[in-house]
């Protein structure tokens, strides 16, 4: 195990998550980039990522709904979760850090401070 950290990405939408994987690569972290809750979920388990950045809409399980399973299991109860979306309703930043997310970030992503922002989720260590 080295000093980078290891983020991984859960978008359905392929063109973010390879826009997403770039930025995070060229800033030095790890990235792990899949499509999909379920899978998500069981490589969390696997590989234990230091933080998680998780799309809301997705088909099948919800990035809330994956959120949920990761927080109650003993494994990856601990792994920050960190929401992405592009909903602008009102209160959706408040109603997802109620609903157990661990931070909020709005898509379309700014690519300047985007990996800062990343870097301010993680646990210090
Ligand atoms: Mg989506």
């Amino acid at each position: 195990m080295g000093m980078e950290k290891h983020v991984l990405v859960v978008d359905d939408n392929p063109l973010n998550l390879e826009l997403v994987g770039d930025l995070l690569e060229l800033e030095g972290f790890r990235v792990t980039l899949l499509e999909d809750g379920v899978t998500a979920i069981s490589e969390a388990r696997d590989s234990r990522p230091d933080l998680i950045l998780m799309d809301l809409r997705m088909p099948g399980m919800s990035g809330l709904e994956a959120q949920q399973q990761l927080r109650s299991d003993a494994t990856t109860r601990e792994i920050p979760v960190i929401v992405l979306t592009a909903s602008v309703m009102a209160g959706e930043r408040e109603r997802l850090l109620a609903a157990g997310f661990d931070g909020f970030m709005q898509k379309p992503i700014d690519t300047l401070t985007f990996a800062d922002q990343v870097r301010s989720f993680l646990p210090a260590s």
